[in-house]
């Protein structure tokens, strides 16, 4: 058989935000469809009208666009096999369902909700199968006269996949290897619904990886119950030859305890379990997400790609596109990744770190307004620029070279919060202040501020060539209390810089300030 061009899909179904994990999923099939050249479809799987959630598709649309995750066809992206959205393909489903039954591999099924809860309390265990199917009101038990008059009706049926028991299902895993179980255990799932004319999630995933041409169903570890199934289909339908090879996933694991990360492990431990957030439609309530917290997608997408799975070395910091040469399917783990956001806050500070000043820019933009602070972009850019060089690797007032461990732009507030607002308050029990304001400090602060008086260019030149050679002839080495007076604490970027920025009048009275208050 001639190598098939490799195309996977993500086919999620719109009930709500996309979860973290599913993120995941979609993240290790644009993986492996890269580095093949092959495809990623976008799929939209809303057979099931019951559970359909406005707004989920656009959600999940914006959240890859985010990412910067791109599919080369789906839903929104065009393509060749569409349409994409499983609700717009009913024809197709309908034709294929009459090719199962027309090979007596499904058959009709008439059973009322109330009748089939009257056969589980009647028998034990009950499965509608190869030894129940006798005794069900179907086309297998009925005459043909009399199924065709119940459908001419109108009566609601189902059609039901006719499972022939006693056969080892292989289904031949990328992760798992060979998963085998028996057909005697599995039910004669429902494959279509008259009562919406829509088919069942089995025979739409069917049918669609058939024609969209998929050759490998990367999928979370929850469909794996659903394989055996798959394969059957696939084979009832004479399509076993270009069966898509499977690939499960494991879970993501709570961060504490056991079991499957869910929104609850969020709310609680603090961190978002979706991409974006999320205001959902009927109850209001918002869910946060990672874009919102202020994580950059390239970190989101590098601390997903390792939890279940890793390059066999302990690089961790990685592209999209490193990802792309890296990524080995067949090395995902079998185990469930505990999802550890300590550690996703520990990538977002590095791509943070790896950040131009300009790109801090509108983050840094928004955390100002989100306090109240009006500031020109000149301003801004300006507190960027000494930020980056003085604050977050700076010199503190003790001499010791630290590093600002900044995990979002939100924590630039604490940091940048002096150049904005003049110090209300001093600590007279912080290391710094008491080590550099003494009971000469305020004379000598005094003098200092007359000198400051009688600068006319007050830029960083024009400051150093008054304030040195005062400083040189009195002896006098104003820097930390000054320090002290302009920012409140023993840090920020170089003094000559701050005043330049304040300007000389808010210097002047953060000075006078800081005298009557510390004395
Ligand atoms: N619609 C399923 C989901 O919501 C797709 C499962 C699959 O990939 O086969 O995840």
């Amino acid at each position: 058989m001639a190598e098939r061009k490799v195309r996977v899909r993500f086919a999620p179904s719109p009930t709500g935000p996309l979860h973290i994990g599913g993120v995941r999923t979609a993240l290790y099939n644009y993986l492996f469809a890269k580095q093949h050249g092959g495809d990623f479809i976008f799929r939209i799987e809303d057979t099931d009208s019951t559970r359909f959630v406005p707004g989920a598709e656009d959600y999940i649309i914006e959240s890859f666009k985010w990412l910067g995750i791109k599919f080369d066809e789906g839903v929104s992206f065009g393509g060749n096999h569409g349409p994409y959205r499983q609700s717009e393909r009913r024809d197709i489903y309908r034709k294929y369902v009459k090719v199962l039954l027309d090979a007596d591999k499904a058959y009709i099924a008439f059973d009322t909700p109330e009748e089939l809860d009257a056969k589980r309390a009647e028998i034990e265990n009950f499965q509608y199968d190869a030894q129940t199917r006798g005794m069900m009101r179907n086309s297998l038990t009925m005459s043909k006269e009399d199924v065709d008059a119940l459908i001419a009706a109108g009566t609601p049926y189902v059609v039901r996949f006719k499972i022939e028991p006693g056969r080892d299902v292989v289904v031949n895993d990328i992760i798992r290897g060979e998963v085998t179980i028996n057909s005697s255990i599995l039910d004669d799932k429902v494959l279509y619904k008259s009562a919406d004319d829509l088919p069942t999630y089995h025979l739409a995933n069917i049918v669609d990886d058939h024609l969209m041409e998929v050759t490998h169903v990367i999928r979370g570890e929850e469909w794996l119950p659903s394989a055996p199934l798959h394969v059957l289909l696939y084979e009832a339908f004479g399509w076993a030859d270009t069966m898509p090879r499977f690939a499960h996933l494991a879970l993501l694991l709570k961060p504490i305890g056991n079991g499957k990360l869910s929104k609850r492990d969020g709310d609680k431990l603090g961190f978002p379990v979706f991409p974006l957030e999320w205001h959902d439609p009927k109850s209001g309530a918002i869910s946060s997400g990672y874009r919102e917290k202020g994580y950059l997608p390239e970190a989101v997408i590098n601390f997903l790609a390792l939890l279940g799975w890793n390059p066999g070395n302990d690089q961790e910091l990685m592209s999209l596109d490193e990802m792309v040469q890296l990524f080995d399917l067949s090395k995902c783990s079998k185990n469930g990744a505990k999802f550890d956001y300590v550690k996703a806050a520990w990538f977002n500070h590095q791509y943070l770190l790896k950040q131009e000043d300009a790109e801090w820019a509108p983050a840094f933009d928004k955390v100002l307004k989100a306090e109240g602070i009006e500031a020109t972009a000149e301003q801004e850019a300006e507190v960027v620029r000494m930020m980056k060089l003085k604050v977050i690797e700076y010199v503190d007032g003790l001499g010791n070279k630290k590093k600002r461990n900044i995990s979002f732009a939100s924590d630039l507030w604490p940091l940048t919060k002096f150049f904005f607002v003049a110090p209300t308050e001093f600590d007279r029990e912080d290391k710094f202040i008491k080590k550099n304001w003494k009971e000469t400090t305020a004379d000598e602060m005094r003098q200092m501020l007359s000198v400051i008086e009688g600068i006319a260019d007050f830029t960083v030149e024009g400051q150093k060539a008054v304030i040195d050679p005062w400083a040189e002839q009195t002896g006098i080495k104003p820097w930390n209390a000054w320090r002290v007076a302009l920012v409140g604490a023993g840090q920020g970027p170089d003094m000559y810089e701050l005043a330049a920025f304040l300007g000389k009048d808010e210097v002047i009275k953060r000075m006078t300030f800081a005298i009557e208050t510390l004395g």
